[in-house]
């Protein structure tokens, strides 16, 4: 057992996000393909009298430090399972913009798991982790294992898939989307409307798989897109700015509101992520690569 345990844990897009009409329990079903990007936040789990939360980062004062934190609720999840009291401090070094549609608090709850695990010595294997990573939230199973995944149900059955290497900019907006606001709004334009049975789309894992990205670029979909920019006019001219710039395609990611580039090349990333922020039309870039890793344990 060791005083300190650190886990590193990515960002994710969705490269594709369809979504079926409201079940009769408010939730959606989806078929959600995710990528695992490197754009991280670490969380570093040390031993202490209670559980507390601290953090860091440009957003850190959006991120609640009490029991309602995913990483507390995971702590406390993790330690009713194995008998303990969740006596640990959890300091989030947060990189990941906070409701920006790139599951940052699930990243985090996926990282607390992780870590606590490691320092209360508990050695779960990940399949066990995997239905508390579920419980905390749907986005958070994909935080632990990373990679590509298509993502079912509420998008927390995962199975596996390949993916090649793609290079993105992400452009981080002004303050965030609430993710359920913005499947209200997907449900009030929806009204009158038939909506299919959400379906992965096969020339999109092909494109995926090859690793080419104009193949990528002409398959990206977001069902949710419509609703973030309902709620956000503003982002089209985020996403006009990256395609003016020479991205292959730009997408929102996720519910929003950081859009997603799709570039050729790290060259391209740099110029499109200089354009970006030429255009005063976000507040940050970041450039990233896909596929990246799940929740690692740095120490
Ligand atoms: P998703 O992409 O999974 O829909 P998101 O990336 O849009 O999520 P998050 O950054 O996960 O959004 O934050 C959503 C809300 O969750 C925040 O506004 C905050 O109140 C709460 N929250 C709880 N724990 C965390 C955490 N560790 N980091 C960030 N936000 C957290």
């Amino acid at each position: 057992m060791s005083a300190s345990v650190t886990v590193r844990v990515p960002a994710k897009v969705n490269v594709q996000l369809a979504v079926g009409a409201a079940r009769p329990d408010g939730f959606h079903d989806l078929a959600n393909v995710f990528l695992a990007v490197s754009l991280y936040d670490e969380v570093t789990a040390t031993a202490c009298d209670s559980l507390t939360v601290t953090c860091e980062g440009r957003d850190a004062d959006q991120v609640p430090l009490d029991r309602t934190n995913l990483a507390a609720r995971a702590a406390q999840m993790l330690a009713a399972r194995a008998g303990l009291a969740p006596s640990v401090h959890l300091h989030i070094a947060k990189n990941i913009p906070v409701a920006g549609g790139m599951a940052g608090g699930s990243a985090d709850g996926a990282a607390a798991l992780l870590a606590c695990d490691a320092l209360w010595g508990l050695d779960t294997p990940v399949e066990d982790l995997l239905p508390l990573c579920a419980e905390l939230g749907s986005d958070v199973p994909f935080s632990l294992v990373g990679g590509a995944a298509l993502g079912t149900g509420r998008g927390e059955i995962l199975t596996p898939v390949a993916a090649g290497p793609f290079h993105w900019v992400f452009a981080v907006a002004d303050g965030g989307l609430s993710t359920p606001a913005v499947f209200r709004e997907f449900d009030r334009l929806a009204e009158g409307r038939e909506i299919p049975v959400p379906q992965a789309s096969p020339a999109l894992l092909a494109a995926l798989a090859s690793g080419d990205p104009d193949a990528l670029a002409a398959t990206l979909a977001n069902d949710l897109q419509p609703a973030a920019l309902s709620l956000r006019p503003s982002l089209a001219d985020t996403l006009a700015a990256g395609t003016d710039a020479g991205a292959l395609a730009a997408l929102v990611s996720g519910s929003g509101p950081t859009t997603a580039f799709l570039v050729r090349d790290p060259e391209a990333a740099s110029k499109v992520a200089a354009a970006l922020e030429a255009s005063a039309t976000c507040r940050s870039t970041h450039t990233a690569t896909s596929p990246a890793l799940g929740a690692r344990v740095l120490s």
